[in-house]
C-alpha cells in the first residue's frame, strides 16, 4: 500500500523537475541500460515516480535531480544514484513487503522517504546532525512519520529491532555484526561492502528460517564511507 505523501506546490515541479522528466528517469531505470540491469519491480518504480527527488538536493542541483546520478548534499556526502536506490529497495522487497526497516545513513532522507512511501515503517540513523535535521524537515513537510536517531549507526537501533529489513547506505570494510544481529528471521539486509579505495560490492543477506544467513553479491557500487562516531 502506497502511503499518501503531502505534496506542496514546489513538489509538482516545472521544466527539468516536471513529471515528464521524472517519467524519463523511470523509463531509463526500467530499460536495463545500467550495467547492473533494469529495475522491474513496479512498486519500486512507482515510489520513485512519486517522490519528488528535487526536494532532497540543494536548489542549485534541482535541475539535475532526475538524472541517474549521485549528487552532493553537503558535508562531503551524496544522495545515492536513483538506480542504486531502486536496486537496494527492490532487494529489500524480494520476499514481500517488509513491515519494519532500519536504514543506516539517512543523508538527504530520500531513501527513507521511498521506503515510507511504500507504506513501510522506517527507522533511520544518521551520524551528521545537520543532515539529519534537514532530512527531518523533509519528512515532516511530506507528512511522513519516519523515526530517526542521531548516532553512530554501526550500533543499529537494538531497542526498536528486530527489523524485517536493514539497508546500509554507506560502505564499510566488512558487514557489521551488530546490524546482522538485529535482522528478524526471514529478514533481508542490503549493504555495500569494500575497503576504502577498493571496489565495493552490494551484498544482500537473507536470515533463513533455519538460522542460516545466505549471502548474495548483486552489483558493483560506489558509496561514501561508513564512519564511526557522530558529529553535530
Ligand atoms: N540514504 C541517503 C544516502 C546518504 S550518503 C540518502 O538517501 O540521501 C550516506 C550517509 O551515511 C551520509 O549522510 C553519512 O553521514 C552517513 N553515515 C556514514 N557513516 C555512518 C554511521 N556510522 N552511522 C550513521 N550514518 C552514517
Amino acid at each position: 500500500m502506497m502511503a499518501r505523501l503531502r505534496l506542496q506546490p514546489e513538489a509538482i515541479g516545472v521544466g527539468m523537475t516536471s513529471q515528464r522528466v521524472r517519467d524519463r528517469l523511470i523509463d531509463r531505470l526500467r530499460d536495463g541500460a545500467h550495467p547492473g540491469g533494469g529495475i522491474s519491480d513496479e512498486r519500486v518504480l512507482n515510489a520513485i515516480r512519486t517522490v519528488p527527488r528535487h526536494l532532497f538536493v540543494d536548489e542549485a542541483f534541482a535541475t539535475r535531480a532526475y538524472e541517474d546520478t549521485a549528487l552532493p548534499i553537503g558535508h562531503g556526502q551524496t544522495i545515492s544514484q536513483p538506480w542504486v536506490v531502486a536496486r537496494m529497495t527492490e532487494a529489500l522487497l524480494m520476499d514481500g513487503m517488509p513491515g519494519k526497516v532500519l536504514e543506516i545513513g539517512t543523508g538527504s532522507g530520500y531513501q527513507a522517504t521511498i521506503l515510507a512511501a511504500l507504506g513501510i515503517e522506517v527507522h533511520t540513523v544518521e551520524r551528521i546532525g545537520e543532515l539529519l535535521r534537514t532530512a527531518r524537515k523533509r519528512f515532516r513537510s511530506l507528512g511522513l512519520n519516519v523515526r530517526s536517531r542521531h548516532d553512530d549507526g554501526r550500533i543499529g537501533w537494538p531497542e526498536n529491532g528486530p527489523f524485517d529489513g536493514i539497508i546500509v547506505t554507506a560502505a564499510g570494510p566488512a558487514l557489521v555484526d551488530a546490524l546482522t544481529e538485529q535482522l528478524a528471521v526471514g529478514g533481508i539486509l542490503v549493504a555495500p561492502v569494500g575497503a576504502q579505495g577498493a571496489q565495493q560490492r552490494l551484498l544482500v543477506l537473507r536470515h533463513e528460517p533455519d538460522g542460516r544467513v545466505v549471502q548474495q553479491d548483486i552489483a558493483a557500487v560506489s558509496f561514501v564511507p561508513l564512519l564511526s562516531g557522530y558529529i553535530d
